[in-house]
């Protein structure tokens, strides 16, 4: 059986000496079809297969800048070897790693060949080979290719072994896992957008990885732009075959044919476009520099966790590093975590407190506006109580929210963000999860207002089906915007004297509540080893005014477009469910509430109340809760709606804040079983559709649904009942 195995690395990395140590006499030199890059092509045998070796011309890179890299990289693609022994100088490490990680995107089935390790012994620099192996998830095989061919009988025993195994998978090219660097989340979601395209048009899949021909547009790499051009033409081909016409007497298909040639790379340029612009904007920066900048700060990360130690006094630190020293400290890092969160809560909640005023004023006035130039009936009944109150309140923490959202916006220009994901690796393995679990936990609203749906799809950088799925069924538990309305109104309402506490103490319960979870189901329904990490550490870098306010209000425009859609349209709905049908003449209807009592909404909330008073909630809380489900937003808009209508005196305008506090059963204990409810109930109905998606299962999105709402309940009602016992 033969076998092709392709020599890679950087210029002078020893790729040629190996080459030769490797195929002895055994030789033959051409050049590459068409170019004048010299085409080495040797063979030897082991046991009882035959490799044959192709020394690909050096390059740093796979970039199509020079003749080399198309090259090297034509052949990577279109051959497609068996393995790829990537030579890396392992005295300069960092710098060759670069094509290393390069090769692994490609999703070629790599083998490191770690040379000069002699030159690397005299420069008083060890490496864990084990620790690089693991980490990297190839076999790395020390040489020293010039003296003696040290590490070659190795190395072939490890090609072997390659090989044996491929083929007993009754596969020629290995399926090797692939890296999934994390490029930020601006560049990720564009990438993830990409793909989607490019597998609609099915683009060059045979060849690459969707991810990689993605990244190669945002670096925009003529070679794929051209090949995407002449994309539309292969289709032109393929259809006109099929109805057997020229394709010049065939107007129809030309015409299809014509439309994938300029969607596809219509549809690209316009992401590419956008991200660079969005890029330029925020960090006068490009897409490429991202790219190059994140892939570094991998290789960084991944030589920091202990592959590397250096016996000369170190090199002069560099000052992210210095402050890396500090910042990811074991005792003092975590110290610095929970001081900068509960900093941040604390600032928020100090300073919105005017501006929040006025938006409540604002609605207190526009209310009342209405209520005097309306007379009494269904009209008003829809804007005052339906949408003023409803959206209104959703609208009001605006300010709240915008502030959280600038504090955020801050950690995550500084690099700090990453840092924390870094430190929060260690604590997320004892929990069965991954380290690339943390940005997915953040991204959901770790901190305070993500969101779960992107947050589901970031979890696309893990590699292990298992810590996917876990992290996957954990995210929801994480506070997004949605939930944020109630929390704050709840604690406006009761916890005024501690509202930095409180939300300090529902972020760490969010993230207990969600690690716990994660055990649990790590160790019973998804059970697995645990893979290593490796987490990109950008350089620190002071934010500009300018990004942070542009990511500021993006996300704010959100949460105000949201409100403005996507609840008004949810509020009106359950207003009319909250109104019909309207009890009959003969009904009692002195108490204010009987009609919403009679409603349809009311009676699948008392229908149920049974059950929830153990928990603390009445029916009111029951259809603000049902309709959380649409929305976590329309908790707080429903509970607008439902204490609105059911009020006594609707001439006087309050707030809902006002409400619930002269509400007799609704008290602070009331309030933090509802707070605890709403952080783990069931996921709203968009974020389980992407998880049944995401996990390739329904029963994975009905899962969350029962295990939440269950999980949650049960939470509530310990608290509400032991708190009932101990008298408050
Ligand atoms: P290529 O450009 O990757 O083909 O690199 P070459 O094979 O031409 O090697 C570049 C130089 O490094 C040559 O002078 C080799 O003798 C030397 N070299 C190759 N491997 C080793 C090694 O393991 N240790 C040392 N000290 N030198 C090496
Ligand atoms: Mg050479």
């Amino acid at each position: 059986m033969q076998t092709t195995i392709a020599l890679a690395g950087n210029p002078n990395a020893g790729k040629t000496t190996l080459f030769n140590a490797l195929t002895g006499a055994h030789q033959h030199v051409g050049n590459y079809p068409g170019v004048t890059v010299e085409k080495k092509c040797g063979a030897f045998t082991f046991n009882d297969k035959t490799f044959n070796v192709v020394d690909l011309p050096g390059t740093y890179s796979l970039t199509a800048y020079s003749l080399e890299e198309v090259v090297a990289r034509d052949f990577l693609a279109i051959e497609k070897p068996d393995i790829v022994v990537n030579i890396v100088d392992a005295s300069n490490l960092e710098r060759n790693l670069y094509l290393s990680l390069q090769l692994m995107e490609m999703g070629l089935p790599v083998c490191i060949a770690l040379n000069m390790m002699d030159v690397a012994q005299k420069r008083g620099i060890t490496i864990d080979i084990e620790k690089l192996s693991n980490l990297l998830g190839v076999p790395v095989i020390p040489t020293i290719a010039r003296n003696g061919r040290k590490g070659a009988a190795e190395l072939v025993e490890a090609l072997y072994k390659m090989v044996d195994r491929n083929h007993k998978n009754g596969d020629v090219v290995s399926p090797i896992i692939n890296i999934n660097i994390s490029y930020g989340i601006d560049i990720d979601s564009a990438l993830l957008d990409i793909e989607k395209i490019i597998c609609d048009y099915s683009f060059m899949t045979d060849k690459y990885p969707t991810r990689w021909i993605a990244l190669k547009f945002m670096e925009n790499d003529e070679q794929i732009i051209q090949l995407a051009q002449k994309h539309g033409e292969l289709f032109e081909r393929v259809l006109c075959d099929k109805c057997l016409r020229d394709p010049d007497s065939c107007p129809a298909c030309q015409q299809i044919s014509r439309k994938c040639d300029t969607q596809l790379m219509q549809k690209v340029a316009q992401i590419v476009t956008r991200l660079t612009q969005h890029l330029q904007q925020t960090a006068s920066t490009y897409p490429e520099a991202v790219i190059a900048d994140q892939r570094y700060g991998y290789i960084r990360s991944l030589l920091r966790q202990g592959v590397i130690t250096h016996h000369y006094d170190q090199n002069r630190l560099e000052t992210s590093d210095k402050i890396d020293k500090i910042l990811t400290h074991r005792l003092f890092g975590p110290l610095f975590m929970g001081a900068i969160l509960y900093a941040m809560y604390y600032f928020t909640f100090n300073y919105s407190e005017l501006p929040v005023s006025w938006v409540e004023g604002f609605f207190g006035l526009l209310a009342s506006v209405i209520d005097n130039f309306l007379s009494d009936g269904m009209l008003k009944s829809l804007i005052v109580s339906g949408i003023i109150d409803g959206v209104g309140g959703v609208l009001g923490f605006v300010p709240l929210i915008m502030f959280m959202f600038f504090f955020i916006a801050i950690l995550e220009d500084s690099g700090y963000l990453a840092r924390v994901a870094f430190m929060l690796d260690r604590v997320f393995r004892i929990f069965g999860l991954h380290g690339s679990s943390v940005m997915p936990f953040i991204i959901s609203g770790g901190i305070a207002g993500g969101c779960a749906v992107p947050g589901i799809m970031a979890t696309r950088t893990l590699k292990s089906p298992k810590e996917r799925l876990a992290t996957l069924l954990t995210v929801p538990f994480m506070n997004c915007g949605a939930k944020l309305p109630i929390f704050l109104l709840l604690i406006a309402a009761f916890f005024q004297e501690h509202r930095a506490l409180l939300m300090f103490l529902i972020t760490i319960t969010a993230w207990i509540g969600a690690l716990l979870a994660a055990k649990l189901f790590r160790s019973t329904i998804i059970k697995g080893e645990s893979t290593p990490f490796v987490m990109e550490l950008p350089p620190y870098r002071l934010p500009t005014i300018k990004s942070v306010i542009i990511h500021t209000w993006e996300r704010t425009w959100q949460y105000i477009k949201k409100a403005g859609t996507v609840i008004l349209g949810i509020s009106v709905i359950l207003w009319a469910m909250m109104t019909f049908p309207a009890p009959p003449a003969n009904v009692d209807n002195s108490a204010p509430e009987t009609a919403l009592k009679y409603s349809i909404a009311g009676r699948i909330g008392s229908s149920i109340e049974g059950i929830t008073q153990l928990a603390g909630f009445d029916w009111r809380i029951n259809i603000a809760l049902l309709g959380g489900f649409a929305a976590k937003e329309v908790i707080v808009s429903t509970l607008g709606t439902a204490y609105s209508l059911s009020d006594a005196d609707p001439k006087e305008v309050d707030t809902l804040e006002q409400r619930l506090k002269s509400e007799s059963n609704f008290g602070p204990l009331t309030a933090l079983s509802l707070i605890l409810f709403t952080m783990f109930y069931a996921p709203c109905f968009v974020s389980v559709v992407c998880l049944s998606r995401e996990s390739g299962s329904w029963k994975w999105g009905l899962f969350s649904v029962f295990f939440n709402t269950g999980f949650a309940f049960t939470l509530s009602v310990i608290l509400y009942q032991t708190g009932s016992l101990m008298g408050f």
